[in-house]
């Protein structure tokens, strides 16, 4: 029997290590290359939802999360302006987690299975040959329809008391969404998905991007709660233009392939998804019965299958959040629509 072939991942975030746990668990010699190290704050509403938990307990990481102290939110409400909707029941209980505590989790669950994961080393190729997945998150844009999108996020110090109505709320901002949820160890995570338009007024800090406008609930939730200074991180040139796996040339997960939009909360279950659908064709490569083509057409036919519809229903709702619509009088009527919060859930997972 010859050796495995070894498989290189480009990115050690939540896909990557994800990827890499599962494969080593088949015992597939794979090596991570990461830009960065752990722990490490990043940009994220912190909140898993959906299907995610599923195949974290499948590769035996949901217990280490919950040892983590992970937050069971259960409970979420959206605001736009002087619109709100009900205080509504999650379908099921999303679990919270500071990426801090998450990404070293993974990262320490990959090396102890023996994965090489080589740290601060940025895979500065742009080959992505035989055996090589690209998991090294979002595609940068300049913008899109005319807005400059980035994200920003801080955790609200564990000093400082945050009164929130329900375990996560979403609120909308003429710039975006600020979404507010508890997460592990008692602190709140405030985390925005922002634009920029030209000729509109922009906040002059990353904390009054995150607190909103003058008069908002938002504001009122923020008011002189002190954020911890190193939790704040930022992103810029978002892109969430949907893409379809088949197109691409090289085996892309998570992010790399296309960002879904975080009000569907759902970015990091379809990057832990993603991961476990590409595990058993690249085992099957490694050990010799699929070559290259094969093992990466059929890791792009099911994430088709597993993401397109999603994707599109997730886009409709960002326009939806993002669109006057939600200012105006069909505010009330969208916010309080039992139908939009079950298409929220349903359709985007
Ligand atoms: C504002 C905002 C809020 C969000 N909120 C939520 C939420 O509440 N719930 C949710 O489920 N999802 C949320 N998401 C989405 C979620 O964060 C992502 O979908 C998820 O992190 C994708 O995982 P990934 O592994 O594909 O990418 P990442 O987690 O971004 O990991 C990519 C990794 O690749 C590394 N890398 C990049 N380039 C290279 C290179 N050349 N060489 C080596 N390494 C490299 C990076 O350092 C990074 O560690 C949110 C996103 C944003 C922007």
């Amino acid at each position: 029997m010859s050796a495995p072939k070894p498989i290189t991942i480009v990115g050690g975030g939540l896909a990557g290590l994800t990827l890499g746990i599962g494969l080593r668990q088949r015992d597939v010699p794979v090596t991570i290359w990461e830009a960065g190290q752990y722990p490490r704050h990043r940009v994220c509403g912190e909140f898993i939802s959906g299907n995610g938990q599923a195949v974290l307990a499948r590769l035996g990481m949901l217990q280490p999360f919950e040892n983590a102290g992970a937050f069971h939110a259960r409970t979420a409400m959206f605001i736009c302006g002087a619109n709100r909707s009900p205080v509504r029941l999650l379908h099921s209980p999303a679990l919270c987690l500071s990426r801090y505590a998450m990404d070293a989790l993974l990262a320490e669950a990959f090396q102890k299975l023996e994965g090489a994961l080589h740290v601060n080393s940025r895979w500065t190729s742009d080959q992505f040959g035989e055996g090589t997945v690209l998991a090294a998150g979002r595609r940068a844009s300049a913008s899109e329809n005319g807005r400059r999108w980035f994200g920003i996020k801080a955790h609200v110090s564990r000093v400082s008391r945050v009164s929130l109505e329900a375990d996560l709320e979403m609120h909308s901002t003429a710039a975006g969404y600020v979404g507010v949820n508890r997460v592990n160890g008692g602190e709140v995570n405030v985390c925005g998905l922002l634009s920029t338009r030209p000729g509109h007024h922009q906040p002059a800090s990353k904390p009054d991007w995150l607190r909103g406008e003058a008069g908002s609930l938002l504001r009122e939730r923020l008011d002189g709660v002190q954020f911890e200074p190193d939790s704040f991180c930022s992103v810029a040139g978002l892109s969430l233009k949907p893409q379809r796996a088949a197109s691409k040339q090289e085996c892309c997960l998570g992010d790399a392939l296309t960002m879904t939009p975080p009000v569907t909360g759902n970015g990091m279950s379809m990057a832990f998804e993603a991961a476990e659908l590409a595990c058993e064709p690249l085992a099957d490569y490694s050990r010799g019965k699929t070559d290259w083509a094969q093992a990466r057409k059929q890791i792009a036919r099911r994430l088709d299958a597993a993401f397109s519809r999603r994707l599109a229903w997730a886009r409709f709702l960002q326009w939806m959040m993002i669109s006057p619509a939600l200012q105006t009088r069909f505010g009330p009527m969208l916010l309080r629509s039992e139908w939009v919060w079950n298409l929220m859930f349903t359709r985007t997972r």
